[in-house]
Order: structure tokens, then C-alpha cells, then sequence
């Protein structure tokens, strides 16, 4: 392949989604290629990059539900404990 392949076509390959013969296709383009061969190498980057934002949005995501449910928690203790003050329950005057 002398002609640098589309840029779509890099853009799946990096993705990992070329079906076998056009990975081949392009993996011997880039032997002889070294803007291609750089292209890819950012796209790589941008795909890791891509993942440890996809990571962080997840776990930020878990976190973000675990602190909604810490805060109802605290909601409803703090409910609890006043309406319990409030009313000051007959087994607090017997004591
Ligand atoms: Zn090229």
C-alpha cells in the first residue's frame, strides 16, 4: 500500500476493529510510513487516555452513589434523632 489509508480506516484499526486483512493491510503501510506510523501512535495515546477517563468516570460514578446514600443515611438519623428528641420518649422520664 503506497497511498496512506483513510484516516477512519487508522482510526479503527488503533480501536482495534479492522477485520484481519485490512489490519494487515496497514500494519504494512506503517512499516514504510512514518506519519501513519505517528498518527497511529497519538490515536493510541488518545485511546489509552480515552480508557483512564472512561475509568475515572466510573468510579467517580460508584463513589457518587455511595455519598447519596451516606447523605440520605444522614438525613434520616438526623430525623430520627430529633423526632425521638422532640417527643423525649417515656423511657427517658422512668430512668
Ligand atoms: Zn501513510
Amino acid at each position: 500500500m503506497r497511498r496512506c489509508p483513510p484516516a477512519t480506516l487508522l482510526d479503527r484499526y488503533a480501536a482495534g476493529a479492522l477485520p484481519g486483512p485490512d489490519a494487515d493491510l496497514v500494519e504494512s503501510h506503517l512499516v514504510g510510513c512514518a506519519a501513519c506510523a505517528d498518527r497511529l501512535e497519538r490515536l493510541g495515546m488518545a485511546q489509552d487516555l480515552l480508557e483512564q477517563l472512561r475509568d475515572a468516570e466510573s468510579a467517580r460514578a460508584e463513589l457518587g452513589s455511595d455519598l447519596a446514600a451516606l447523605s440520605s443515611l444522614q438525613q434520616w438519623f438526623t430525623t430520627t434523632l430529633s423526632s425521638v428528641a422532640g417527643r423525649g420518649g417515656p423511657w427517658m422520664e422512668h430512668e
